[in-house]
């Protein structure tokens, strides 16, 4: 792993200026391949957050007075700079939080620029539609205020662009914080923010530890909407103190999505691809589809197609080229992951392949792991894993599928396959979810994103995550 640089931030970005923490902290972000420091980068307190807020409060009335098209205008230089960025901070998230290069390259930072693009096309849409009048009232967008953003480390860029693209677009400031875990590509965007003539104090960048910064940022009187992707746990807690504030609060939380396979599916496209749609970012992502639903009649096909192609996801270094899994994040997230392996052999799943050895002792690996006759009361079919396991479990009837992907606090994404699609769709409306993908379907970054139940609060992405950025005036009369 010797092409890796350390790179070492020093300050944070707070009114349009580079300034050192308060009381000079700093965290190590580590390779989760190899345990050396990658980077570091400061950590703050809460006089760090007052900083960033009074920064972001002052900015506000001048940015949401300056016209749409020359936020767009600024937004569009960003998606640029990143585009022509891309490998560079592509490898910057692989070293820090362990997604292969290859991967990261294709999909990490292009994410983000579709983001930038889309939230920025949302709000010319927007402007291009002119404000709703309703008998004799015009119906008129604010922009929120103040918007404080948390963010976490498994598509640091993407989830960080997915809510300060539109919040900017939307004429909101911003308060940053991104995950200790993998902190430095969010210093890069604030570079482009600078690059691109973007007013001091618009975004404000406040790095540290979710329990001080993070609730700084949450319970600070002058900050208007908290928008916060992350665990359900963490989700919860920040609910529960934005609620003091009576605050607006979006959240995107966690997820067990099922991905129902029916009788009439293809199972040598099916099961290869529904691995992927579980194994993608070495499973971490909050829409992975970790539950394989399948016909109990054709439970030893699906079985055997899914150890072969299990076989394919090799794992090894972010840099070796071959690698479709790389490490999970941290040894914290290995040894999380490992220990749902182990319960889900103890509680009677039946192991396909994979397991609870490290395919490579030095770093945090896990092998890609499929179990079968998983059972809908097992810990690996209710809770979110969050590394390279997957669920298969069978069902009989077709209502049976729908009540076991129903069965869990979550409602995240989902997933069907079928010959027919009216089919497919019909089932995939019985759902209780925020997305479902039909036949491996790929990512619609301007379709809305969100959860029901204890996946969030809101939607993001394009139109309807722009929309979470307003309030909304009725000025009586004005027609
Ligand atoms: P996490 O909840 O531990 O941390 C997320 C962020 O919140 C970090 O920046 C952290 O510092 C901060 N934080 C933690 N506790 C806080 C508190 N009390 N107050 C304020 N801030 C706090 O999550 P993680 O481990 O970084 O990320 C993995 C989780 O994120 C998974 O559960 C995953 O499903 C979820 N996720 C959801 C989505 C989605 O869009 N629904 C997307 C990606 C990840």
């Amino acid at each position: 792993m010797k092409e890796i640089a350390m790179i070492e931030r020093k300050a944070f970005y707070i009114g349009g200026a580079w300034v050192p923490p308060i009381d000079g902290g700093v965290t190590e972000v580590r390779n989760p391949a190899t345990d050396e420091i990658v980077g570091l980068s400061p950590s703050g307190t809460v006089a760090d957050v007052d900083a960033a807020v009074a920064a972001a409060r002052a900015a506000f009335p001048a940015w949401a007075a300056t016209p749409a098209t020359e936020r767009i205008a600024i937004l569009d230089r960003v998606r640029d700079g990143l585009r022509a960025r891309n490998d560079e901070i592509a490898d910057l998230i692989s070293d820090e939080m362990g997604a292969p290069r290859a991967f990261s390259r294709g999909a990490h930072v292009k994410m983000a620029v579709s983001n930038f693009d889309f939230a920025a096309r949302a709000m010319e849409e927007l402007l291009s539609e002119g404000e709703e009048a309703i008998g004799p009232t015009l119906v008129v967008r604010d922009p929120v205020g103040v918007v404080g953003a948390i963010t976490p480390w498994n598509f640091p860029l993407h989830q960080i662009s997915a809510k300060v693209a539109p919040a900017l677009a939307a004429g909101c400031t911003v308060v940053l914080k991104p995950s200790e875990v993998a902190p430095l590509s969010a210093y890069v965007l604030a570079d482009l923010f600078a690059e691109a003539g973007l007013p001091g104090g618009v975004f404000n960048l406040v790095g540290g530890p979710g329990r001080v910064v993070g609730e700084r940022i949450v319970t600070h009187p002058d900050v208007d909407m908290v928008s916060f992707t992350g665990s359900t746990q963490a989700g919860r807690r920040i609910a529960e103190l934005a609620a003091q504030g009576l605050k607006k609060v979006a959240l995107e939380l966690g997820g067990k999505s099922a991905n129902i396979v029916l009788e009439d599916a293809d199972l040598s496209v099916a099961i290869p691809a529904a691995l992927k749609q579980c194994y993608a970012n070495t499973g971490q992502a909050c829409a992975a589809l970790s539950r394989l639903l399948v016909p109990r009649s054709m439970l030893a096909e699906v079985e055997r197609l899914a150890a072969e192609a299990a076989a394919t996801w090799t794992v090894g270094y972010q840099t070796d080229p071959s690698a479709k899994l790389g490490p999970v994040a941290s040894p914290d997230q290995q040894k999380s992951v490992l220990g749902f392996i182990e319960s889900g052999i103890a509680e009677g799943a039946r192991l396909i392949t994979g397991g609870p050895t490290p395919p490579i002792d030095t770093g945090a690996f896990v092998s890609a792991t499929v179990f079968s006759d998983v059972s809908p009361d097992m810990t690996i079919a209710r809770e979110e894993i969050f590394g390279p396991v997957l669920s298969i479990m069978p069902y009989d009837t077709v209502d049976e599928a729908v009540e076991i992907a129903n069965s869990v606090p979550y409602g995240l994404s989902g997933g069907v396959w079928s010959a027919d699609r009216d089919r497919a769709v019909a089932l995939a409306r019985r759902l209780r979810t925020g997305q479902v993908v039909i036949n491996g379907e790929p990512l619609n970054l301007r379709a809305p994103f969100g959860g029901y139940g204890q996946s969030g609060l809101g939607r993001e992405y394009g139109r309807y995550g722009l929309e979470e950025f307003f309030e909304i005036k009725s000025l009586q009369g004005a027609v």
